[in-house]
């Protein structure tokens, strides 16, 4: 069936996510290889220059540490081939299992270096991080039962002028439907995964502690899923970027229909709400203007 139908995109939505989708992961590719040559440089130029020197100390100095840095030098020939590689063929390859460490290690702060030397805004290069490692994280993780999942979100996702407090449990909501976290809740119930709202990096962590998932779906702003990733690597977070119409912070909104596709995609089938009938399998369908999903918060 076509994607747009499964998701409930117009093809216009679907095409031009698909070419948003191809852009981002150019820019990582291109970022990625750059890193690489500026590396290989490096090391290069480790070698040459005491290589005048070391004579000088021992004579077969100069060779040894020709050898340590061609060794170098092919490991980051190798992780930026796999990584490539694995983008490329959108699934893990064989030798090449690691490379999401590789990447939240190693490429991702190089990366943001040398992208900012290039004019290109850290937010860019987030959200091909984020493109690139939903790939990876797809790719090599399977599938879940409910209470393995966490679907961790913002706080600035509840109305600003909403008085109740949800830090510490999402469930004193009364779903007056003015902000996503109606829609949240229904989705989590749906599912039966645990939902979770965090105010910042700390009570995200203790959340992860508390919780112990072994998956987690997560929304934030390009800066936050970045970090959120990083921090909590080797546990595979799938991200999910926000929509943040009145600025950064403040009334944002999720994009139910991606977050439901992700919990399907990980989610074991075997857990699927069987109880319900087939047209409550779907996912929830993006509202209409007006509807009560994906209400702007005022
Ligand atoms: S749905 Fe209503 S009650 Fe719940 S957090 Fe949003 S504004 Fe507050």
């Amino acid at each position: 069936m076509d994607d747009s139908r499964l998701s409930g995109r117009s093809p216009l939505e679907t095409g031009h996510e698909e070419r948003s989708g191809r852009a981002k992961k150019r820019l990582f590719i291109g970022l990625t290889l750059g890193t690489c040559g500026l590396l290989c440089l490096l090391l290069v130029l480790m070698w040459v220059v005491p290589y005048i020197g070391l004579t000088a100390i021992h004579p077969a100095l100069p060779a040894v540490l020709g050898v340590l840095v061609a060794t170098a030098i092919l490991f980051v020939i190798w992780a930026s081939l796999g990584l490539v590689l694995n983008i490329a063929a959108g699934r893990s390859l064989p030798f090449f299992g690691r490379m999401r460490g590789v990447t939240v290690t190693l490429f991702l702060p190089l990366m943001t270096l040398l992208g900012r030397a290039l004019g290109i805004s850290k937010d860019r290069i987030r959200s091909s991080f984020i493109k690139v490692n939903n790939e990876l994280v797809a790719a090599k993780h399977g599938r879940y039962a409910p209470h393995e999942l966490l679907l961790l979100m913002p706080h600035c996702l509840q109305r600003s002028a909403c008085p109740i407090r949800l830090t510490y449990d999402i469930t004193n909501c009364k779903r007056c439907g003015k902000c996503p976290i109606t829609g949240l809740l229904d989705l989590s119930e749906k599912y039966g995964i645990h939902l979770a709202i965090a105010t910042g990096g700390t009570i995200a962590r203790r959340i992860v502690v508390q919780k112990r998932p072994r998956l987690i779906l997560a929304v934030a702003c390009e800066r936050d899923l970045a970090s959120g990733i990083q921090d909590t690597y080797p546990l595979p977070v799938f991200g999910i970027l926000n929509e943040r119409p009145f600025g950064p912070c403040y009334n944002t909104k999720v994009p139910l229909d991606h977050l439901e596709e992700a919990v399907r995609r990980f989610l074991d089938p075997r857990y699927e709400p069987a109880g319900l009938p087939a047209d409550a399998r779907k996912p929830m369908p993006r509202p209409e203007s007006g509807g009560d999903r994906r209400i702007a918060c005022n």
